[in-house]
């Protein structure tokens, strides 16, 4: 069920039709781009550049914690000024600063973790922020520039996580974290599983590829939806087409068509959990009006769109 609830501190959903409940934990598309998002640098005929509403920024998700006020981040990017925005004005937080109890990060890519540089001296100067990732990751932001600085000063506070090890927040909300096979030059990639009191949700915004996650770390996409609510899943590329004079077969990701070939045989019910995310400026399904994104509607799958909100957990 997806809320749309702007300039709301609690969302409403009915349930069985009949009965409005608060929303416990709700889940928040802070953004749904690619990493550089769009437009991209160098590209002057973006239709983006006229028409604000095609605009995106990098992925990231925010899970609030309504019941106990805390808000977490599922990634740091290079948007995340305009994001917390977005964020305080659909699920503000009491508390004082910056209201962002945690943020998780899948890798060292820059739309996924560059946006710590906000939580830095010279623009919110934030104290102690916990950051939660993996040991590599760790490893790099304590070690190079300017995140040692981050960690220096106390800006953000690292925790490591463990591979396949849960980590359980406030209100027994618990994430755990699942290496996924990427391009990792200077960390470690992972996909993150969340699950509230309520309902789950499976976050993968960049893999190279299901079959290897399958054949190499022994995890079927197709059962790790089946043991979710909700799955964000990389949607880079449309197909092999979106890149005009490029060798695509030489560039990971697995494609939206792949992909839903792959799963079009599930039921109804996990075909729509699937929420494409992560698409590139030249992705087609970037644009609501396409063609490409009534495809994959027609085929049951959704897309994530900035902005959407779901309820993860309903207040008995
Ligand atoms: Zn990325
Ligand atoms: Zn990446």
């Amino acid at each position: 069920m997806i809320l749309r609830c702007l300039f709301a501190l609690w969302c409403f959903l009915l349930v069985d039709g009949a009965t409005a409940n608060e929303c416990e934990v709700s889940l928040v598309v802070l953004g749904a781009g690619q990493d550089a998002g769009a437009p991209q640098i160098g590209n002057p005929a973006d239709p983006g550049w006229q028409d604000p509403e095609l605009r995106l920024t990098a992925t990231a998700l925010a899970l609030v914690d309504h019941e106990n006020d805390k808000r977490y981040l599922f990634e740091a990017t290079p948007h995340l000024t305009a994001q917390l925005q977005r964020l305080d004005s659909m699920a503000p937080s009491a508390a004082p600063g910056l209201g962002i109890d945690g943020i998780f990060i899948t890798h060292a890519h820059i739309g996924h973790y560059a946006g710590l540089m906000f939580l830095g001296r010279e623009a919110a100067g934030a104290r102690e922020v916990p950051v939660w990732v993996m040991p590599r990751l760790a490893n790099y932001l304590r070690r190079n520039g300017p995140w040692s600085q981050l960690v220096a000063l106390e800006n953000i506070q690292i925790t490591e996580l463990a591979q396949g090890t849960t980590k359980t927040l406030a209100g027994g909300i618990t994430v755990t974290p699942q290496l996924v096979p990427h391009r990792d030059e200077f960390s470690e990639t992972v996909a993150f599983v969340v699950r509230t009191n309520g309902q789950s949700f499976l976050f993968v915004p960049d893999i190279d590829s299901w079959d290897t996650w399958e054949e190499d770390y022994d995890t079927a996409l197709e059962d790790v939806i089946a043991s979710v609510d909700y799955a964000f899943l990389d949607a880079t590329f449309f197909d092999d087409n979106e890149l005009p004079g490029r060798d695509m077969s030489k560039i990971p990701h697995p494609r939206v068509a792949a992909t839903m070939q792959r799963l079009q045989h599930l039921p109804d019910a996990a075909r729509s959990r699937v929420h494409f995310i992560h698409y590139n400026h030249s992705n087609p399904i970037r644009d609501p009006a396409s063609a490409a994104t009534q495809h994959v509607l027609d085929r049951g799958f959704s897309i994530a769109r900035e902005g959407d909100q779901l309820c993860l957990a309903v207040q008995n």
